[in-house]
Protein backbone atom coordinates (compact mmCIF):
# COMPACT_ATOMS: atom_id res chain seq x y z
CA UNK A 1 0.00 0.00 0.00
CA UNK A 2 2.45 2.72 -1.09
CA UNK A 3 -0.25 4.58 -3.43
CA UNK A 4 0.75 8.08 -1.98
CA UNK A 5 4.61 7.36 -3.70
CA UNK A 6 2.71 7.75 -6.95
CA UNK A 7 1.03 11.24 -6.25
CA UNK A 8 2.62 13.89 -8.42
CA UNK A 9 4.50 16.23 -6.01
CA UNK A 10 3.28 19.48 -5.82
CA UNK A 11 5.32 22.67 -5.66
CA UNK A 12 5.73 24.15 -2.32
CA UNK A 13 5.31 27.93 -2.66
CA UNK A 14 8.97 28.35 -2.26
CA UNK A 15 9.53 26.01 -4.76
CA UNK A 16 7.33 27.69 -7.30
CA UNK A 17 9.31 30.97 -6.59
CA UNK A 18 12.68 29.45 -7.04
CA UNK A 19 11.30 27.77 -10.56
CA UNK A 20 9.81 31.31 -11.91
CA UNK A 21 12.94 33.78 -10.86
CA UNK A 22 15.95 30.95 -9.66
CA UNK A 23 15.98 32.79 -6.21
CA UNK A 24 15.85 30.05 -3.16
CA UNK A 25 14.34 31.45 -0.11
CA UNK A 26 14.69 28.42 1.55
CA UNK A 27 18.33 29.70 2.21
CA UNK A 28 17.37 32.47 4.36
CA UNK A 29 18.02 31.63 8.14
CA UNK A 30 15.99 34.58 9.35
CA UNK A 31 19.04 36.46 10.51
CA UNK A 32 16.99 39.96 10.37
CA UNK A 33 19.64 41.87 7.94
CA UNK A 34 17.47 42.63 5.41
CA UNK A 35 14.97 43.98 8.03
CA UNK A 36 17.38 45.99 9.92
CA UNK A 37 18.28 48.21 6.45
CA UNK A 38 14.91 48.38 4.79
CA UNK A 39 13.56 52.08 5.05
CA UNK A 40 9.92 51.07 4.39
CA UNK A 41 9.53 48.53 7.38
CA UNK A 42 7.46 51.04 9.58
CA UNK A 43 5.17 50.98 6.51
CA UNK A 44 4.80 47.10 5.77
CA UNK A 45 2.87 44.54 8.00
CA UNK A 46 5.20 42.03 7.54
CA UNK A 47 9.17 42.89 7.73
CA UNK A 48 11.31 41.97 4.97
CA UNK A 49 12.59 38.95 7.04
CA UNK A 50 8.86 37.72 7.63
CA UNK A 51 7.76 37.54 4.48
CA UNK A 52 10.62 35.42 3.21
CA UNK A 53 9.24 33.17 6.61
CA UNK A 54 6.09 33.65 5.33
CA UNK A 55 7.44 32.03 1.67
CA UNK A 56 9.07 29.19 3.29
CA UNK A 57 6.10 27.83 5.33
CA UNK A 58 3.75 28.36 2.48
CA UNK A 59 1.47 30.59 3.40
CA UNK A 60 0.77 32.10 0.13
CA UNK A 61 -2.57 34.21 1.37
CA UNK A 62 -0.37 35.91 4.33
CA UNK A 63 2.51 36.98 1.53
CA UNK A 64 0.80 37.55 -1.64
CA UNK A 65 -1.88 39.88 0.13
CA UNK A 66 0.33 41.75 2.59
CA UNK A 67 0.79 45.73 2.35
CA UNK A 68 4.44 45.18 2.21
CA UNK A 69 5.26 43.72 -0.90
CA UNK A 70 3.72 46.96 -2.18
CA UNK A 71 5.34 48.96 0.18
CA UNK A 72 8.49 47.73 -0.78
CA UNK A 73 10.35 50.83 -2.71
CA UNK A 74 12.89 48.21 -4.80
CA UNK A 75 15.65 50.26 -3.23
CA UNK A 76 17.84 46.78 -3.02
CA UNK A 77 19.16 47.03 0.22
CA UNK A 78 18.20 44.15 1.45
CA UNK A 79 19.49 41.85 -1.30
CA UNK A 80 22.73 43.69 -1.37
CA UNK A 81 22.88 42.48 2.75
CA UNK A 82 21.58 39.30 2.71
CA UNK A 83 24.46 36.90 3.83
CA UNK A 84 22.54 34.14 2.14
CA UNK A 85 22.61 35.99 -1.13
CA UNK A 86 18.51 35.78 -1.39
CA UNK A 87 17.37 38.56 -3.50
CA UNK A 88 14.86 39.36 -1.49
CA UNK A 89 13.96 42.77 -3.45
CA UNK A 90 13.58 40.44 -6.76
CA UNK A 91 11.29 38.56 -4.70
CA UNK A 92 9.32 41.03 -3.97
CA UNK A 93 8.65 41.77 -7.45
CA UNK A 94 7.78 38.33 -7.75
CA UNK A 95 5.28 38.14 -5.38
CA UNK A 96 3.68 41.10 -6.95
CA UNK A 97 3.23 39.87 -9.94
CA UNK A 98 1.92 36.99 -8.54
CA UNK A 99 -0.79 38.66 -6.15
CA UNK A 100 -2.22 40.24 -9.76
CA UNK A 101 -2.13 37.08 -11.42
CA UNK A 102 -3.52 35.32 -8.47
CA UNK A 103 -5.99 38.52 -7.31
CA UNK A 104 -5.05 38.16 -4.11
CA UNK A 105 -3.27 41.60 -3.67
CA UNK A 106 -3.94 44.18 -1.05
CA UNK A 107 -6.08 46.55 -1.10
CA UNK A 108 -3.38 48.99 -1.50
CA UNK A 109 -2.05 47.60 -4.65
CA UNK A 110 -4.59 49.46 -6.63
CA UNK A 111 -2.94 52.73 -5.53
CA UNK A 112 0.82 51.79 -5.83
CA UNK A 113 0.03 50.50 -9.73
CA UNK A 114 -2.01 54.42 -10.41
CA UNK A 115 1.11 55.75 -8.99
CA UNK A 116 3.06 53.82 -10.94
CA UNK A 117 1.44 54.40 -14.24
CA UNK A 118 1.45 57.81 -13.69
CA UNK A 119 5.50 57.89 -13.08
CA UNK A 120 5.65 56.41 -16.15
CA UNK A 121 3.12 58.69 -17.95
CA UNK A 122 5.18 61.74 -16.68
CA UNK A 123 8.35 59.70 -18.10
CA UNK A 124 7.06 58.71 -21.58
CA UNK A 125 5.72 62.50 -21.95
CA UNK A 126 8.82 64.31 -21.36
CA UNK A 127 11.82 61.87 -20.66
CA UNK A 128 11.69 63.54 -16.69
CA UNK A 129 9.29 63.53 -13.58
CA UNK A 130 6.96 66.75 -13.53
CA UNK A 131 5.76 66.43 -10.20
CA UNK A 132 2.85 68.58 -10.18
CA UNK A 133 1.67 66.91 -13.53
CA UNK A 134 2.18 63.31 -11.57
CA UNK A 135 0.68 64.15 -8.87
CA UNK A 136 -2.47 65.18 -10.85
CA UNK A 137 -2.27 61.97 -13.29
CA UNK A 138 -2.32 59.88 -10.06
CA UNK A 139 -5.02 61.35 -8.70
CA UNK A 140 -7.34 60.60 -11.77
CA UNK A 141 -6.28 57.49 -11.63
CA UNK A 142 -6.12 56.40 -8.19
CA UNK A 143 -9.98 57.98 -7.96
CA UNK A 144 -8.03 59.88 -4.92
CA UNK A 145 -8.50 63.33 -4.94
CA UNK A 146 -9.36 63.59 -1.39
CA UNK A 147 -6.61 61.92 0.22
CA UNK A 148 -3.87 63.91 1.52
CA UNK A 149 -0.63 63.57 -0.93
CA UNK A 150 1.23 62.63 1.95
CA UNK A 151 -0.42 59.14 1.84
CA UNK A 152 0.28 58.26 -1.32
CA UNK A 153 3.26 57.13 -2.76
CA UNK A 154 6.06 55.93 -0.85
CA UNK A 155 8.94 56.07 -3.13
CA UNK A 156 7.69 59.55 -3.97
CA UNK A 157 8.01 60.90 0.00
CA UNK A 158 11.22 58.79 0.53
CA UNK A 159 13.46 60.91 -1.54
CA UNK A 160 14.38 58.57 -3.70
CA UNK A 161 13.62 60.49 -6.99
CA UNK A 162 14.79 63.55 -8.49
CA UNK A 163 12.01 65.78 -9.81
CA UNK A 164 12.27 67.95 -12.62
CA UNK A 165 9.95 69.81 -14.94
CA UNK A 166 11.57 70.72 -17.88
CA UNK A 167 11.59 67.56 -20.79
CA UNK A 168 15.16 65.95 -21.89
CA UNK A 169 16.64 67.02 -24.89
CA UNK A 170 16.68 63.03 -26.48
CA UNK A 171 12.97 62.41 -26.24
CA UNK A 172 13.28 60.37 -29.05
CA UNK A 173 15.37 58.25 -27.13
CA UNK A 174 13.06 58.00 -24.53
CA UNK A 175 10.46 57.04 -26.48
CA UNK A 176 12.82 54.15 -28.06
CA UNK A 177 12.93 52.78 -24.23
CA UNK A 178 9.16 52.26 -24.19
CA UNK A 179 9.16 50.75 -27.37
CA UNK A 180 11.41 48.52 -26.24
CA UNK A 181 10.49 47.54 -23.04
CA UNK A 182 6.96 47.01 -24.20
CA UNK A 183 4.96 43.85 -23.79
CA UNK A 184 8.42 42.82 -21.40
CA UNK A 185 5.94 43.02 -18.57
S1 LIG B 1 19.18 39.02 5.24
FE1 LIG B 1 18.89 37.12 4.05
S2 LIG B 1 19.21 35.44 5.49
FE2 LIG B 1 18.93 37.30 6.68
S3 LIG B 1 16.71 37.32 7.16
FE3 LIG B 1 16.99 38.53 5.28
S4 LIG B 1 16.68 37.08 3.61
FE4 LIG B 1 17.03 35.89 5.47
S1 LIG C 1 14.07 46.55 -1.68
FE1 LIG C 1 12.13 46.69 -0.59
S2 LIG C 1 12.26 45.20 1.07
FE2 LIG C 1 14.35 45.56 0.32
S3 LIG C 1 15.19 47.16 1.66
FE3 LIG C 1 14.34 48.18 -0.15
S4 LIG C 1 12.22 48.70 0.42
FE4 LIG C 1 12.96 47.17 1.91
Amino acid sequence: MSAHHDVPHEKTFAEDLAARTGIDVRKCYQCGKCTAGCPMVPDMDYTPSQIMRLVQVGDRDAALGSRTIWFCASCFTCSTRCPQEVKIAEVMDALREQALREKKAHPRARKVLAFLKSFLGSVRRTGRLHEVGMVMEYKTRARDFFSDVLLAPVMFLKGKLKLFGKPVKDRQAVARIFERTAGTK
